[in-house]
């Protein structure tokens, strides 16, 4: 087993990796951006090595400083999180290079999976079914005009490169296209230095329905179900649970089965995610599949109990998997909410703050990952999510009461979040039935912060 690992992250993400590995007795390097020196990942590693100033470019994004902090200290392994370097695949690479294990799959799998497009090319050739759409790369706006006439509109125009929902447009009828055409490439150019787009049809409110798969290097690949992540703004996930309640359990297997060949495609090692839209008709279709540790991973270790950061580290120290998919049972309902400094009611505007008063909810069944303290600022330099409220409980609708408790305990003075509206979707009919898809925030938007303002009247 690894002696010391470098955690290459802030944030909860940072804290969740250190907590991880001081269970497993592994000395921790915590790297950190002069924006972060009171961070409490740095106060609680083992060692923290400064590396650079606030701007991510800078600091966690800098590879060269990150490879000679670990070098300095002594690290056998890297720990990349999520964001910043967990799906660079020089930065895999370069690791490999400095005799330090990467936390992660091959640079060779990441670049694989990390072209959406060539990953889609790849995946129908395995026979894991993908959305009608462009075979590779689309060129020019009359090339998206013809593909799209052959499969039909509404279209998404989607960037090969893309990420955190962006890039992307939906088209519904030709005189769009080519203006939608340009933005979504503008956008691509802008956000990932690429201009590299291809075309899938638009499913109909789908549902987000995504697989974790966790891959040793031994050929064993499981996966451990199903999250769904339909509550979403701008495709960016705000709510997550699992099991997902559109899956029997045959399209569960099914789901599950694609998922695993998708993984054994790829030549998958590490926990990975693949992702699926769903139909209401019930047909499922890959979208991509993301090379790392997700946000949302902790619903899926409340519902199986499977540590997945302490399989990441044991799968990269060359341990085979300890359990078999018929190991892994599904028991109960989890709920993950993400809190994001940001105000709903000014859409969704980033509110930076202080941090006056907290507390945090706990009790049965209620986890909470953060790194927030009194007298924490949030920086503008990095990424607005400051805490993931997660909640366990045998049914769904007790999961639903367990979550709304929660959320009414919470408290972070001092910072706007969008706690109140997780609040308000849990009591919305259509969430508590579970009949929601991707478009259900867009779609209630209006009216979930009516509620909101009529509840802050009566208070
Ligand atoms: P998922 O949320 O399913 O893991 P995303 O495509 O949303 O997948 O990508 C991860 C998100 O995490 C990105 O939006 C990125 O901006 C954000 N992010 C990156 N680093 C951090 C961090 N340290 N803390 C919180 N969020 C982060
Ligand atoms: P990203 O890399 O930004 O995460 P994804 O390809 O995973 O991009 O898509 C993000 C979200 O966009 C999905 O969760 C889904 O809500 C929506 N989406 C993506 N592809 C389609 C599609 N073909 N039809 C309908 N919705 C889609
Ligand atoms: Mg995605």
């Amino acid at each position: 087993m690894f002696k010391r690992i470098l955690i290459a992250n802030r944030g909860e993400i940072a804290l969740r990796i250190l907590r991880c590995c001081r269970e497993m007795e592994i000395e921790t390097v915590a790297v950190y951006s002069t924006a972060d020196k009171d961070a409490l990942h740095v106060q609680l590693a083992t060692q923290a090595v400064c590396i650079g100033p606030p701007k991510a470019a800078d600091s966690y994004l800098n590879m060269r400083a990150i490879l000679a902090a670990a070098l300095k200290t002594g690290c056998d392994a890297i720990h990349p999180g999520f964001g910043f370097l967990s799906e660079n695949s020089e930065f895999a690479r370069l690791c490999a290079e400095c005799g330090i294990v990467f936390i992660g799959p091959s640079g060779d799998v990441i670049d694989a999976m990390g072209n959406k497009s060539a990953a889609r090319t790849l995946m129908i050739r395995n026979r894991v079914p993908v959305v009608p759409g462009s075979d590779g790369a689309v060129e020019t706006a009359e090339d998206a005009a013809r593909i799209a006439e052959k499969i039909g509109y509404p279209v998404l125009i989607k960037a090969a490169a893309g990420g955190g929902g962006r890039g992307m447009r939906r088209v519904f009828s030709p005189d769009e296209l080519e203006s939608s055409f340009a933005a979504a490439r503008a956008e691509s150019v802008a956000c990932f230095g690429s201009g590299e787009m291809y075309l899938e049809k638009l499913v109909l409110q789908p549902r987000h329905v995504e697989f974790q798969i966790l891959a040793d290097n031994f050929g064993n690949v499981v996966h451990l179900g199903e999250r769904d992540c339909s509550i979403q703004r701008k495709n960016q996930k705000l709510m997550e649970e699992s099991p997902c309640k559109a899956l029997s359990p045959a399209l569960r297997e099914q789901m599950g089965a694609a998922a695993v060949a998708a993984a054994r495609a790829a030549g998958y090692t590490s926990a990975g995610t693949v992702e699926f839209v769903l139909s209401p008709e019930g047909e499922f279709y890959f979208i991509e599949m993301n090379t790392r540790i997700q946000v949302e991973h902790p619903v899926t270790e409340m519902v199986t109990g499977i540590d997945l950061i302490r399989e990441q580290i044991r799968i990269a120290a060359g341990l085979p998997l300890g359990f078999t998919q018929d190991d892994v049972q599904l028991r109960g309902h989890a709920i993950e909410c993400r809190i994001n400094a940001e105000d709903p009611a000014r859409n969704f505007m980033p509110c930076p703050g202080t941090v006056q008063f907290l507390h945090l909810p706990g009790g049965c069944g209620v986890r909470v990952d953060t790194a927030l303290y009194t007298g924490y600022t949030t920086s503008p330099y990095y990424d607005s999510m400051i805490a993931k409220v997660i909640v366990h409980a045998p049914t769904r609708l007790e999961a639903i009461r367990r979550m709304r408790r929660a959320l009414e305990e919470l408290v972070i003075d001092g910072i706007h979040t969008g706690a109140d509206l997780a609040h308000m979707i849990l009591y919305h009919p259509d969430y508590m039935k579970g009949s929601y898809n991707t478009a259900f925030l867009e779609q209630h938007m209006d009216e979930l912060l009516r509620w909101n303002e009529t509840k802050e009247d009566e208070a």
